[in-house]
């Protein structure tokens, strides 16, 4: 067995009704104050959850932002080719012009031998300075001018689209750096938004947690009020029937009286598979704080002694659980059955000593079919290292 359902202790004692509206009144005060606490967490939800909403709107900025840059990149990366393509055709125009220029100039040359200034000219060490000197001197035919013209504004569409090519690819670096810088920004708040919703979740959890836990102990002492008085009225009247005809019954009143003085029965019929005290601590406890009967599935379990069913439940530690309050001999005590495979009694139930409470399973922190059973004096309680208010069973049967 390993955690623990609830840690109230319940009052021992049958004769202190005023404790158990003690214990209640607390569970009411520590109630209305769990449920503050829900309401200030829900207004710090409510705020939080604004939060969330300005990070949402910020994300969905940043989301736009990054598309759009991504766009840009694409623009320009487009442009890029189209830039490239563009200067290699300028670069084959200007080469066609380049050699009709120099087909020109060889004309010229055999025509006028002797003329100095075309002499002058050709002295020019490339197409460039030769077109500067052409310009200078001035003598060039018009044919020949518009020749040179188109050349001059080739290479202008050249060096344009170079710088052209340039500038894209600044501006790509550029958008390339702003991207990442808006991506980064984008998963920060991503991540923020994640944490924020995170915690407030776990904090809520854990509220609603401890409210569960405070109704379950205030309907655990609700039921053993409930059971205490039951009990105290049957002994009364078992008490004025045995004075009125002791002889009649006195049979039946024995085995009452027997069950008074504290005695349990054994609740299933299988052998002990594990008794009460020190345990290895690798299933979650260091102590074991009941008895352990090994048998088959759907055997019976039976109640220890006559009571009232306080809790029978499903799920946790104990799986298919019940809860038996009994009074004996003006004392409370708390019996608990658990892994059952299935219940057959139901919470508020009052049973008789032997009688079937359920069967035997495997549910719950358990490793095979076994009953594991607690003998309380007074209310449940849990410790996974030590005793605390457990009897060994063992010393009943
Ligand atoms: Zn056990």
């Amino acid at each position: 067995m390993t955690l623990t359902l609830l840690t109230t202790p319940f009052v021992t004692s049958v004769g202190a009704a005023t404790s158990y509206k003690d214990k209640q009144q607390q569970n009411e005060q520590k109630q209305s104050k769990q449920k503050e606490a829900l309401d200030e967490n829900k207004q710090q939800l409510s705020k939080a959850q604004e939060k969330v909403y300005a990070i949402d709107q910020q994300i969905n900025g940043l989301t736009l932002q990054v598309v759009e840059n991504e766009q840009k990149i694409d623009q320009n990366e487009r442009q890029l080719t189209k830039l490239k393509q563009k200067i290699t055709a300028l670069q084959k125009k200007i080469k066609k012009q380049e050699k009709m220029l120099g087909d020109r100039l060889a004309v010229r040359q055999a025509k006028s031998d002797k003329d100095p200034l075309l002499e002058a000219v050709f002295g020019a060490e490339d197409i460039g300075d030769m077109i500067s000197r052409f310009n200078a001197f001035n003598t060039i035919a018009e044919s020949d001018a518009s020749l040179l013209k188109d050349y001059e504004t080739s290479k202008q569409e050249l060096a344009e689209a170079k710088q052209e090519l340039e500038d894209t690819r600044t501006a790509l670096i550029h958008d390339r750096k702003v991207l990442k810088k808006k991506q980064h920004e984008l998963n920060a708040e991503k991540d923020k938004r994640t944490a924020l919703l995170k915690r407030l979740k776990k904090q809520k959890r854990s509220i609603e947690s401890n409210i569960l836990s405070l109704k379950e102990a205030a309907a655990q002492l609700k039921a053993q009020e409930a059971a205490a008085k039951a009990a105290a009225l049957a002994a009364k009247k078992q008490a004025a029937a045995q004075s009125a005809q002791p002889a009649s019954i006195s049979k039946a009143s024995t085995k009452v009286i027997s069950n008074a003085t504290g005695k349990f029965i054994k609740p299933a019929n299988g052998s002990i598979s594990q008794g009460m005290g020190a345990a290895s601590g690798n299933n979650g406890y260091a102590y074991h704080n009941g008895t352990d009967f090994a048998g088959p599935v759907n055997s019976a379990i039976v109640a220890s002694a006559a009571g009232t069913v306080i809790q029978a439940s499903s799920g946790g530690p104990y799986g298919n659980h019940v809860y038996i309050a009994h009074n004996i001999g003006g004392k409370t005590y708390t019996t608990v059955y658990a892994h059952m495979n299935a219940l057959t009694v139901k919470q508020g139930q009052q049973v008789k000593q032997g009688q079937q409470i359920g069967k035997l399973g495997s549910t719950g922190n358990s490793t095979g079919p076994h009953l594991h059973f607690e003998i309380h004096e007074g209310g449940y309680q849990y410790n996974a290292n030590g005793r605390t208010n457990e009897l060994n069973p063992e010393s009943f049967f």
